[in-house]
């Protein structure tokens, strides 16, 4: 499986970041965890928009979600088949209210496991304030999405090899419905997993503040996200 950070923007695209947005492929199937903010953009570098296979998103707030629309234009102009896309039943509203034609197959979360071609996806619900889900692609990749620490995330990152968490703010001033990133490190220490790469990086904190604050606690090798970053998983 490799994996490909598209963007890892937190709440806005940065000087140097689209929103958040991760292109996972196996055996020429290829998936986005969500399509944030000016993702569309950078998406293009990585892959075929009208190639992809579907979209999964963890929830409806514009910097997962906001360039399925951009994406939509892209596959529409050159004919490719509705987009199948995963998502919190908020969003089947905003993309009917947007895309009067059918330019999507919208299916609905949670389906429990889903799977699109090689790729078997675990959903669990966790807590934003707003529906939202976590995402665990096979063994070996889990992504938190947005989330305060819960239970539904600890269970679901158990054992993975590469866990995709957000590192949204530090521990001494705390993020509501949000994991510091001294949360991610402590989830990463308790799920066993073997690589934490810290992403929803907003760009007005000191991301080497947030790389220490998360290492100190994760009993693993930590990176931050970056735009191109690529992991063979
Ligand atoms: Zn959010």
């Amino acid at each position: 499986m490799l994996l490909t950070v598209v963007g890892c923007a937190g709440s806005v695209p940065g000087p140097d970041s689209a929103g958040s947005c991760y292109l996972v492929e196996q055996d020429g199937h290829s998936v986005l965890l969500d399509l944030g903010t000016g993702a569309a953009g950078p998406l293009q570098r990585h892959c075929d928009p009208a190639a992809l296979d579907a979209v999964l998103i963890s929830h409806a707030h514009a910097d997962h979600c906001a360039d399925l629309s951009s994406v939509a234009y892209l596959r529409q102009r050159v004919g490719a088949a509705p987009l199948d896309v995963y998502g919190p039943a908020n969003l089947r509203d905003e993309l009917n209210w947007r895309h009067p034609a059918p330019q999507f197959a919208f299916h609905e979360l949670p389906s429990g496991p889903l799977r699109s071609g090689p790729l078997e996806v675990a959903v669990a619900p966790v807590e934003h304030g707003i529906e939202a889900y976590a995402f665990r692609v096979g063994d070996a990749l889990c992504y938190s999405g947005d989330t305060a620490p819960c239970e539904a995330l600890d269970k679901l990152a158990q054992g993975c090899e590469v866990l995709l968490a957000e590192g949204a703010g530090f521990d001494d001033t705390g993020v509501p419905r949000h994991l510091t990133a001294g949360d991610a490190g402590r989830l990463a220490a308790r799920s066993g997993a073997r690589l934490l790469v810290l992403t929803h990086l907003r760009s007005w904190l000191d991301h080497g503040r947030l790389l220490d604050e998360a290492a100190r606690y994760a009993g693993c090798p930590v990176i931050l996200a970056q735009p191109g970053l690529r992991l063979r998983i």
